[in-house]
């Protein structure tokens, strides 16, 4: 199975000059190879192939003024064309939007295949080509030999080497239970069982201290060395808040894998809710893409079913006792009394065993399997048992 781990490294001096380098190249290449694209499709509507791009790459590489392009590996450039037909592939098969250039600020990457580093298992040495050894900080065991590995440099001036690796991953034992998780933003989740699982609000509890040190950012001159210092305060800030967020959903989810033969959660469009900005904030400080994430692949690993039902499928307005279902629940209530037989109701208990339900309801009628999920077909548990399951 395919796994990732990744792990921080401490670059010497050298080293991260030669990595700022690489990471320059590989951002260089990216965006001239979207810049050809784009422009040849606007002037006269021709598909540029990875294999153009390639070729395009050597001639810049040979021109005078870019001699620094032969100066770094030349994997990472490679991969980044490579990644770049990935993004184009993504966009026409409409998994994600346009491809967007590469910037200077945030965060930097380069990938490097096996023929540009050097792997000794014995040792646990990384080195990658023209850079050396890595510094590493092994906080994890693994048996198998790395195939590709990705450096990045976060936001915050942290250095990672993220290694793809081949593992073999036992499956949990069976404990014959089903969840249904019902994800909020006043508390992080709720699950049919009636547990409740508080949000670790680190940024709210940190908002004071962020807010405060972006108003002095404001005051900076921009570009001058001390609005520079006070820009990776505040982004070392943000990494702190990001680090314990990711903490906190890690051990969630593998409490809950641990726990549960199959996990139902709801199929939300996290994209649409953003949209709505007063609830924005709060829903990327509870990261519900992330959480949902980290469930389906530590579902993939450990041998458990991740059943994600249709975001239309009414799973608070509906009354999880008799399946009468109320016109509206605005988002302020939350306790409901059911008119069809006067159960008293907590929604968001209420909609983790409605979500429950609806993903039981999808064996029974040998529901469609995608790859990495199963998906319960529009309208749910709600459909009649008389009309013919969807394909
Ligand atoms: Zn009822």
């Amino acid at each position: 199975m395919k796994v990732r781990y990744t792990f921080r490294f401490y670059p010497s001096t050298r080293q991260k000059r030669a990595l700022g380098k690489t990471f320059g190249c590989v951002r260089y290449v990216y965006n001239r190879a979207l810049r050809l694209r784009k422009d040849s499709f606007s002037r006269d509507k021709t598909r540029v192939t990875y294999c153009q791009t390639s070729a395009a790459l050597t001639k810049w590489k040979q021109e005078p003024g870019c001699s620094w392009l032969r100066e770094p590996s030349c994997v990472p450039l490679q991969q980044c064309l490579r990644h770049l037909q990935t993004a184009y592939r993504n966009f026409f098969e409409k998994r994600s939007d346009y491809p967007r250039f590469k910037s200077k600020h945030g965060e930097q990457s380069a990938e490097f295949t096996r023929r540009a580093f050097g792997w000794d298992g014995s040792q646990r040495s990384l080195s990658l080509a023209k850079i050396g050894r890595l510094r590493i900080r092994w906080s994890r065991q693994f048996a198998s030999e790395p195939s590709t590995v990705t450096i990045t440099k976060d936001c915050a001036g942290r250095y990672f080497a993220s290694l793809c690796l081949d593992e073999t991953v036992a499956a949990l034992p069976a404990t014959g239970l089903g969840v249904g998780i019902d994800l909020g933003i006043n508390r992080l989740a709720t699950l049919s069982n009636g547990e409740r699982i508080a949000n670790a609000r680190h940024l709210e509890g940190r908002l004071g201290k962020l807010a405060r040190l972006q108003r002095v950012l404001a005051r900076r001159t921009r570009g001058s060395g001390r609005w520079k210092r006070q820009r990776q305060r505040v982004a070392r800030l943000h990494a702190r808040i990001a680090d314990s967020r990711r903490d906190h959903l890690a051990k969630l989810t593998t409490d809950l894998v641990r726990r549960f033969d199959v996990l139902c959660i709801e199929d939300l469009d996290v994209r649409g809710l953003m949209g709505r900005r007063r609830l924005a904030r709060s829903i990327s400080d509870v990261g519900f893409s992330e959480f949902r994430r980290m469930l389906t692949y530590k579902c993939s690993w450990y041998g458990r079913q991740l059943r994600l039902v249709d975001r239309f499928f009414p799973s608070s307005r509906r009354c999880s006792k008799c399946g009468h279902v109320i016109e509206d629940l605005p988002l302020s209530l939350r306790t409901w009394t059911c008119p069809g037989c006067a159960a008293c109701h907590d929604r968001d208990e209420n909609a983790a065993r409605n979500l429950l339900a609806a993903g039981h309801a999808v064996t029974a009628r040998g529901g469609r399997a995608r790859p990495r999920a199963t998906t319960v077909a529009r309208g749910g548990a709600r459909r009649n048992v008389n009309q013919p399951a969807l394909p």
